[in-house]
């Protein structure tokens, strides 16, 4: 199969791009032969595909059902209570309510008596905006016949009573709710996620899932197989994913296997010697590892088994949101990416500039020093946590704004080619940007206007045509 793209601006060049099987061959005064199929430009900027480095696709379908009660849509407990009862009234009786985007903020901290006040008729589960809590009321306990079962996870009282708090339980829930098929990720909500992400230039997809399951694992690459998803997969694996799990995956064409995913507590922090054993055991299987660490103590101590266990290229820190400044230099030499989230200057801005300590605020959502210390940045939305709108972040990562319009560390904006640049590496190597020349996968976006002019204002980002492997998607 071969496509001709006509007429595209390349930086300061308008020039065609021949694209055979999924390469680029040729980039200049292309001959179209006879047969050969052609996209016309028009003279709109052609970019590297993006790629979300750092998303979850299962929640993110899940998202998609579920109901929305943490800020800016909800903000206190009376449109709390409304979002919730609102939500239960629109489903069958006994169908589960699922709440996402919670923060204490709204209405202080839940736990099952709070959820009862509000719904009792049926089952409720409201999961913290961090993804690192879930809150049941009284009927979601009983259905998950969470009394009966015994895990570090579910909170209890002193009377030995579930508290409805339920901590890092996603894979005992997914479990738990499977057979009711309430949770699963749906084919066709993936179907329309990729749909979604196309149009707006997304080629590439990596799952950050911590613990995700050998049979979700399949599940999402069978997506791909299937073609319901058009994106390239790169799938983060778990410490106990076997080799044969990981063959598996990586036999379908565009899917292949991450990092090794570690997630980090700050309440439950392994020992500095544990995380080095894991970290060099990943290492040992010939595997990266990739380290969730949203706080400076995540950070220094992940810094700290690095050094004892090694690093390997491809080592990554995922979220990087609190880094000091005397670190850098150590993140640089050792070719670590930090994969980071300008989205959430937007869409945290503000709740950070009310609560994180201003000795805190500039080691927050680093950017333009990260890139001035030579340390490899690539970006993911860490959707459904962040808006999975790739473009929201690049916005934000350029204007360090947060949605109330305040300004959050100016100092760290960037310049909207780099800012670009962190979703344009390849899923294995992220930091470093793919480009519109010869020998590079035929990954590729054609926008409707010059990239400087598709930023302004906060509208939609025209994109004409998306190209992954060397298809157009949709096709035309
Ligand atoms: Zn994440």
């Amino acid at each position: 199969m071969v496509l001709v793209v006509r007429r595209a601006r390349i930086g300061p060049a308008e020039r065609d791009v021949r694209i055979e099987g999924d390469r680029i061959v040729e980039v200049g005064s292309v001959r179209r032969l006879p047969g050969e199929a052609e996209l016309d430009a028009r003279h709109g900027e052609v970019i590297a595909g993006l790629h979300d480095h750092h998303l979850h696709l299962r929640a993110l379908v899940a998202a998609g059902r579920s109901v929305m009660v943490g800020p800016p849509l909800v903000r206190d407990p009376a449109g709390f209570a409304v979002a919730l009862s609102a939500a239960a009234a629109a489903r069958p009786p006994g169908e589960w309510v699922r709440a996402v985007g919670y923060h204490e903020s709204v209405a202080g901290d839940l736990d099952r008596k709070v959820l009862d006040g509000v719904v009792a008729d049926r089952p409720v589960r409201v999961q913290h905006r961090s993804g690192a809590l879930w809150v049941c009321n009284s009927a979601g306990l009983g259905a998950l016949g969470a009394d009966a079962v015994t895990a570090p996870g579910i909170e209890r009282d002193d009377h030995g009573q579930p508290t409805g708090r339920l901590w890092r339980m996603d894979a005992w829930l997914a479990g738990r709710l499977g057979a009711s098929g309430s949770d699963d990720a749906g084919a066709e909500g993936l179907a329309a996620l990729s749909a979604t992400a196309a149009a707006a230039g997304v080629t590439g997809w990596t799952d950050a899932t911590p613990g995700r399951s050998d049979g979700e694992a399949r599940t999402l690459a069978d997506a791909v197989a299937n073609g319901l998803v058009s994106q390239r997969l790169h799938l983060m694996v778990a410490p106990t994913t076997s080799v044969g799990v990981v063959e598996d995956l990586e036999g379908v064409a565009g899917v292949t296997a991450g990092p090794v995913k570690f997630l980090l507590d700050d309440t439950d922090l392994p020992a500095l010697d544990d995380l080095a054993g894991w970290i060099g055991r990943a290492h040992g299987t010939a595997r990266a590892v990739a380290v969730h660490c949203v706080t400076r103590v995540q950070l220094v101590l992940t810094i700290a088994a690095l050094e004892v266990a090694g690093t390997v290229p491809g080592d990554r820190i995922e979220h990087g949101a609190v880094i000091p400044a005397e670190v850098l230099p150590r993140l640089a030499g050792w070719g670590l990416t930090v994969v980071t989230q300008p989205n959430f200057v937007d869409e945290r801005g503000d709740q950070y500039l009310a609560e994180v300590s201003p000795a805190d605020l500039p080691d927050l959502w680093r950017g333009r020093s990260l890139v001035d210390a030579g340390v490899g940045v690539a970006a993911g939305t860490d959707a459904p946590f962040g808006s999975p709108d790739p473009w929201l972040a690049v916005r934000a990562a350029v204007r360090r704004r947060t949605s109330s319009g305040k300004s959050l560390g100016a100092a760290e904006a960037v310049d909207p080619h780099v800012a670009l640049q962190w979703w344009g590496g390849s899923a294995s190597v992220p930091g470093r940007s793919r480009r519109i020349e010869p020998g590079a996968p035929a990954d590729l976006v054609v926008l409707g206007a010059p990239l400087l002019a598709a930023l302004e204002g906060d509208g939609p980002v025209p994109v004409q045509a998306t190209v992954i492997a060397g298809e157009i998607v949709p096709p035309h």
